[in-house]
């Protein structure tokens, strides 16, 4: 790899959020107070000296980044409070960016009013959509809107479909970015004596990171790992139900409240009210180091998913109650901040974390192991034996 120095990737860098280097005089108590920086991908410190010695393409071909967890131990332990949990946080926003080919990641994580405006600009196209809808498909007049209940029904044919694509679609951009992070990441390692099935050996480590999120219960904030789990896999059972089982909310026989299948419903919500909600009050009361500081999209993203499940209960609601109109409205104020969540947060936001980190994980993996076999190949070399 060619390293050639941008000095002007500082100043790239802190458009994404914080980054105070300032004070860091590379002492390395960071590095030492992270449980999860190893020898082989060291962190945070590396990446500060890498950022401000301007080494562009080795910060955008790192791993590290997102093998943070963002606990914050090396912030309590650093004596120039320079906050470098923020900084790994800014770099990771930076990163994403890049691995987005539209270009819309780098337009939303590098200004808030970009970011809440593209949030405002979807909601605002779903309720014209669904007003669309009702006024050519439905043949509804506008005069009707305020006054004529119609059951759900109407709306399940195009309600599947339009579900399919907001969730399928930013999951397919998502996938073509983390096929640029790989481009961005792992070149140069197939020149090491890597046999290509260690990308199938290793892929468990890419399933075990992204369902036991493991590496969190490391960190020195225990009690972080379940809450976080809790909300991860209310997170992905509710996207697994709306691809594969819309026709559960949609049916009448399935409907009925003593079905076994609303209870997932049910319990997946429970989760994720109570992850949203834990990681608000936390950041609202900041008596741990990893919610002192937290800026517009940390805020955000718990926000949508507390109100995107407090919604979808107001709407399930009223439906048993038999209320038809005001159903259509609570649906209608459910889909308008339920979308920018999946539209917006999923391929482009902080949500993206869920497939990056995981990956992270398995590539350091892939590299490790070709390391190892390297090694047993060429022998260690003197400066590592030494
Ligand atoms: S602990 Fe603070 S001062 Fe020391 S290297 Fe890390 S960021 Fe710099
Ligand atoms: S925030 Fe936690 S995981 Fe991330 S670099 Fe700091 S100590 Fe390590």
């Amino acid at each position: 790899m060619t390293n050639v120095c941008d000095p002007t990737l500082l100043a790239e860098v802190r458009k994404y959020g914080s980054f105070d280097v300032s004070g860091c005089f590379n002492c390395g108590s960071c590095t030492l107070g992270c449980v999860l920086s190893t020898d082989h991908a060291s962190f945070p410190r590396r990446q500060t000296r890498q950022v401000l010695m301007g080494l562009k393409q080795m910060v955008l071909s790192s791993l590290e980044p997102w093998m943070c967890h963002d606990c914050g131990d090396c912030s309590t332990v650093c004596p120039r409070e320079t906050k470098p949990r923020d900084g790994m946080a800014t770099l990771r926003r930076y990163i994403a960016s890049h691995y987005d080919w539209t270009g819309i990641t780098a337009k939303i994580n590098s200004s808030k009013i970009r970011y809440i405006g593209s949030l405002s600009f979807v909601a605002v196209l779903v309720l014209f959509l669904a007003v669309a809808y009702h006024v050519y498909m439905v043949k509804m007049p506008l005069s009707d809107f305020a006054s004529t209940p119609m059951p759900l029904k109407h709306m399940f044919p195009m309600m599947t479909h339009f579900t399919l694509a907001v969730v399928l679609l930013p999951l397919f951009f998502l996938l073509s970015f983390a096929v640029r992070m790989y481009r961005f990441t792992m070149r140069g390692t197939e020149k090491m004596t890597m046999a290509p099935n260690l990308y199938f050996t290793e892929a468990k480590t890419f399933l075990y990171h992204l369902t036991t999120h493991k590496k969190m219960g490391e960190c020195h904030e225990k009690s972080r790992w379940p809450k976080h789990l809790v909300l991860a896999w209310g997170v992905m059972i509710k996207l697994s139900l709306l691809v594969f089982a819309l026709s559960w909310f949609q049916t009448d026989k399935l409907y009925q409240i003593s079905h076994p299948q609303r209870w997932i419903g049910y319990l997946i919500t429970a989760f994720i009210i109570y992850g949203a909600a834990d990681i608000l009050v936390s950041r609202l009361r900041k008596k741990k180091e990893v919610y002192k500081s937290s800026d517009m999209w940390d805020w955000t993203f718990p926000i949508l998913l507390l109100a995107a499940a407090i919604s979808g209960i107001v709407v399930h609601i009223v439906r048993y109650a038999g209320f038809e109109l005001a159903t259509h409205y609570a649906y209608a104020v459910h889909i308008m901040i339920s979308v920018p969540l999946l539209v917006i947060e999923m391929p482009f936001g902080k949500w993206t974390h869920m497939i990056y980190r995981p990956m992270a994980l398995y590539f350091q993996s892939i590299k490790e192991k070709a390391l190892q076999k390297q090694w047993s190949v060429q022998g260690v070399p003197s400066h590592v034996a030494s």
